[in-house]
């Protein structure tokens, strides 16, 4: 039996995985993907202290390279179920059961769609939810990033140094990204925006043929733009579909109290799945903290209680 199964390797779940394991706990990592999660979508990092200019792959394999040291097993399973046993927990994955004193989820979250048409079919040949994976492919030519927030703006201004031209569109007049990012974006000469606007549908059957959008507050409104391709960065939803035995929102957010505890006594969660003012590798990484430490404090008495 293993003392934490933390869910997911993104700067969370491993950051709960050193502190675990630095804690004397036999901890294992249960990953789907690759290790490195969302922040490998972003090229420059610049946020996270003592890295002023780092990128987001090169950052997490930092981490990893950091939590293999000490001895961290990371697993490739998809983790579909996590069942209460009677007095610990079960993980169902697509390669086996596993029992474990106390659990970590730290599945991070992915990309919301815009859910208009043309776009599901569209992903990959101008629908795109990735600047520095797809960029490259729009070399010189214009491209529409749509969506207000931090990552819409700052992939925005990461495209500048590839494509012709960006039109930012957004559904409001305001952006909601913070100011320094706002402050860098309206000075750039190739980022130009159109406020008050969504996209109404994705042209083209076979091959990506632009985007229509229509005007937020007149729907009748509408106008065809000829870009090269489509990014997406309008927020992400919380992976957390598998997990039924905690309080979570409408929304899939995991509900916990200020040290990360869950609804499940020996349940944890930590990152971007949980609810939280902040989503930051900052935040992920003090949130996977709280976790391991309150993870480790439940075993000792677990096993306490059993001897
Ligand atoms: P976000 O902050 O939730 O912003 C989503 C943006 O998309 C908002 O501007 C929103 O408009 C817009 N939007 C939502 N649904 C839409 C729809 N259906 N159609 C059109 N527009 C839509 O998400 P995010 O930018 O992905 O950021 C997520 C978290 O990561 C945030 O906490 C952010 O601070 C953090 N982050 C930080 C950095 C950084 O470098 N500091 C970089 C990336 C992400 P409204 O504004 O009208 O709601």
């Amino acid at each position: 039996m293993y003392d934490i199964v933390v869910i997911g390797a993104g700067a969370a779940g491993l950051t709960a995985a050193i502190y675990g394991e630095r804690a004397g706990m036999n901890v294992v990592v249960f990953e789907k993907m690759g290790v490195g999660g969302q922040i490998l979508l972003t090229q420059d990092v610049e946020n996270y202290p003592g890295f002023p200019a780092i990128s987001g792959p090169e950052l997490m394999e930092r981490f990893e390279a950091h939590a293999k040291k000490f001895g961290v097993e990371i697993r490739y399973e998809e983790v579909g179920e996590v069942k209460r046993q009677d007095t610990h927990y079960r993980i169902v994955t697509d390669e086996g059961e596993y029992d474990t004193i106390a659990v970590v989820i730290a599945t991070g979250s992915q990309p919301k769609k815009l859910h208009v048409d043309g776009e599901q079919k569209l992903i990959g040949r101008g629908v795109s939810y990735c600047a520095v994976c797809d960029g490259p492919f729009f070399k010189d030519r214009e491209v529409a990033v749509i969506g207000g927030g931090d990552a819409a703006i700052k992939e925005a201004i990461y495209l500048t140094q590839i494509v012709k031209k960006i039109i930012v569109i957004h559904r409001r007049d305001k952006l909601r990204a913070e100011k320094i990012l706002q402050d860098q974006a309206f000075k750039n000469p190739k980022i130009s925006f159109i406020w008050n606007h969504v996209v109404d549908h994705v042209d083209g059957e076979d091959k990506f043929e632009g985007i229509t959008i229509k005007d937020a507050n007149d729907p009748t409104k509408k106008q065809k733009l000829d870009v090269a391709g489509v990014f997406v960065y309008i927020g992400h939803i919380p992976n957390t579909k598998f997990i039924d035995i905690v309080k979570k929102t409408s929304g899939g957010l995991i509900i916990t109290d200020d040290c990360v505890h869950t609804s499940a006594k020996g349940i944890f969660a930590a990152g971007d799945c949980r609810v939280t003012c902040l989503r930051q590798i900052a935040t992920c990484v003090g949130d996977g903290a709280l976790a391991a430490f309150n993870a480790g404090e439940y075993v000792e008495r677990f096993k306490s209680s059993h001897t």
